[in-house]
């Protein structure tokens, strides 16, 4: 087999919108994938392409195969799925970095990690560059995710710094997008569903909290060009820095489903972060990065898909 790209966490939903760029793009691609929360709907349409395949497997375990490069994504991201239980996120975030970073030692190939915005914490400044160390509970009932990502960079500078293995780290910002879970918990799959079904939609706390929504073509692009430079290792954030209140989304969301449901307040989760968004002046000079797709064109997308799957459901 000819030297291929690694994508743990294929079949999720930033994972294959990776598969699909990187065979787009012309390379064999390897998905690796447990289907802990990803699913074969999302990867159905490339089984069978001749440069695309697919091993179901644990990244807890450590992999043998011919690749050069590696996209090491394999973890669930939504707060419902990564407490659910809450030893096994620890363990593929951590183990997850420990078997693919050996993989990459051996293979001498090139790795990225997803890492994310809850390294930050809840973060006490606003907007948050690569720099800020953050500011995160390690006892909390984020921490199997927060604590587990910011232990995999640790292990992959420390790979760098003692190994010399090719690393890459982004820091990922609140993607949206189709083949997003339904279920997932995340606001904006939320939202959406309620307000396609005619549901309350379900704001916790007062609302006010923030965040800043990528849309995950955006996203893509912004690890594909962090993987194919030569120069910067990161941290680097990706994510847009768009920030606006959970309030206004649900409004936002209310008007392009044009839909009648109320707006209702639940408690607000244990050391759910209080705003949120990147600075990206790294991405930018380093990649010459930035995204392009508002909120409301990536919404409507979002929409549309989820309009589908409820149709087929
Ligand atoms: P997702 O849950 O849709 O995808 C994760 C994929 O990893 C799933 O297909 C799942 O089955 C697989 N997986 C989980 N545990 C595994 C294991 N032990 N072995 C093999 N496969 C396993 O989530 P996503 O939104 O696509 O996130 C992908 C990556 O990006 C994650 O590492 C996440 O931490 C990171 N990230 C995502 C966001 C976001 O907003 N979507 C934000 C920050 C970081
Ligand atoms: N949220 C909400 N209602 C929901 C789901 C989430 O108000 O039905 C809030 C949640 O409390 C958080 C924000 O929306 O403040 C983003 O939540 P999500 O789980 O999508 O991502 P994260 O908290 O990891 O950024």
């Amino acid at each position: 087999m000819n030297a291929a790209t690694l994508v743990t966490g294929g079949a999720g939903f930033l994972g294959s919108h990776l598969c699909d760029r990187l065979i787009a793009d012309g390379h064999e691609v390897l998905c690796v994938d447990n289907f802990y929360t990803g699913s074969k709907d999302n990867i159905r349409h490339l089984l069978g392409h001749n440069r695309f395949e697919l091993i179901r497997h644990d990244v807890w375990l450590p992999l043998y195969v011919e690749v050069d490069r590696i996209y090491n994504l394999a973890c669930p991201a939504s707060p419902i799925h990564y407490q659910n239980n809450p030893i096994a996120t620890t363990k593929t975030a951590v183990l997850g970095a420990i078997n693919m970073l050996g993989l990459a030692r051996r293979r001498r190939a090139r790795i990225l990690q997803a890492s994310t915005s809850e390294v930050y914490g809840d973060p006490q400044i606003h907007p948050q560059p690569e720099s800020y160390w953050g500011h995160s509970n390690p006892i909390g009932a984020r921490a199997c995710y927060d604590e587990g990502k910011r232990c995999a960079e640790t292990l992959f500078f420390d790979y760098h710094r003692q190994a010399g293995v090719d690393i890459r780290v982004i820091r990922i910002f609140n993607t949206y997008g189709p083949r997003m879970h339904p279920n997932d918990g995340r606001v904006v799959s939320n939202f959406i569903g309620q307000a396609l079904r005619g549901e309350p939609i379900t704001l916790y706390g007062d609302g006010l909290q923030t965040r800043s929504f990528c849309y995950v073509d955006d996203l893509i692009e912004g690890l594909v060009r962090m993987m194919n430079q030569g120069i910067e290792i990161g941290p680097v954030n990706i994510g847009n820095p768009n920030e606006i209140t959970i309030r206004d989304l649900a409004e936002t969301v209310l008007r392009l489903t044009d839909s009648k449901s109320e707006l209702v307040f639940r408690p607000l989760p244990q050391d759910d972060p209080t705003q949120r968004q990147p600075n990206i002046d790294k991405a930018k000079a380093a990649l010459d990065w930035q995204p392009k797709v508002g909120l409301e064109d990536g919404l409507k997308e979002t929409i549309a898909y989820f309009k589908k799957i409820f149709r087929s459901e």
